[in-house]
């Protein structure tokens, strides 16, 4: 199951609803379905349980039967066939059927209490989170006369969302995973936001892991091209006859780096006798380098 569906079916199963909040989660539900109007009511949805639940919905309010067609795709649809029927679940939210455009009468969103119901049910409807695995994205895909409403009533709550045009339709979307773990703490997604909030922690830890490794290795790699250059100039210094006129000190540093190329400058100094720190066995090869020039 994705980690969408594991939300959307956390949500649904929230029950010991407030009566004011249960209707805002109807009006949540229906309105930002597919279409919500006199001609037509309906929601096109991947999610069976959300399919379920809008058709009770629907079915109750018309008063009327509801039809659900599963597509081959495996989408369904849900649709509220008689005009009768339609203009109840209008009357229900305070419309008559005339009004010019889809927006959010704010009427059946009576108080604070509301938000989170209506907006648990908008993204039941139209909503999508992706996998923390793989990204930190939640969208609404809502047409062009909703997406101000939304994102006024994602303000109230104190949550800035960005959009864009998709399609005939507009996306509403965060990004930041805080905006995220806010949103669904607001829905009361609980399960949902541990789930998230683990899967974020593990992934910062590997991320900081890999940035160490990663530096580590760059690391490593600088001290053997180091110790790859030192290695050449004792080699060539043998070959040249110039090794045998080195002094005693730097000869047995020359013999400690070409049998140990891959020691730092500080472990060798440490097998000196008398020990010497990193920066004077530094200088010492950097000696022997000048020389063998
Ligand atoms: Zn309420």
């Amino acid at each position: 199951m994705s980690f969408c569906s594991k939300v959307k079916e956390e949500l649904i199963n929230i029950s010991d609803i407030k009566p004011c909040c249960a209707l805002a989660e109807m009006y949540g539900l229906l309105l930002f379905g597919k279409k919500f109007s006199k001609s037509e009511i309906y929601i096109n949805t991947e999610n069976e349980a959300v399919a379920e639940k809008y058709r009770n919905v629907a079915r109750r309010l018309s008063v009327s039967e509801v039809g659900v067609k599963k597509f081959s795709s495996g989408k369904y649809r849900v649709t509220v066939d008689k005009a009768e029927g339609r203009l109840k679940i209008l009357n229900a939210f305070g419309l008559s059927g005339t009004e010019r455009s889809r927006r959010i009468n704010w009427a059946n969103i009576n108080n604070d209490c509301c938000f989170s119901a209506f907006l648990r049910a908008v993204f039941l409807s139209c909503g999508t989170i992706t996998d923390p695995e793989k990204g930190y994205h939640l969208e609404f895909s809502v047409p062009y006369s909703l997406k101000n409403d939304l994102k006024r009533i994602l303000e109230e709550v104190e949550l800035e969302a960005k959009e864009i045009k998709r399609g005939n339709s507009y996306i509403i979307y965060f990004k930041g995973s805080e905006d995220i773990v806010t949103f669904l703490t607001l829905t009361g997604a609980n399960d949902s936001v541990l789930e998230y909030l683990g899967v974020k922690v593990f992934k910062d830890v590997r991320n900081n892991v890999n940035r160490k490794t990663n530096f580590e290795n760059a690391n490593f790699d600088r001290t053997l091209n180091a110790s790859l250059r030192q290695t050449e100039a004792i080699k060539a210094l043998k070959e040249s006859g110039k090794f045998q006129k080195l002094s005693p000190e730097l000869k047995i540093l020359a013999e400690i780096r070409l049998e140990n190329p891959d020691l730092s400058l500080g472990q060798i100094g440490l097998m000196l006798d008398p020990p010497l720190s990193r920066s004077g066995v530094n200088h010492r090869l950097q000696k022997i380098i000048e020389l063998s020039q």
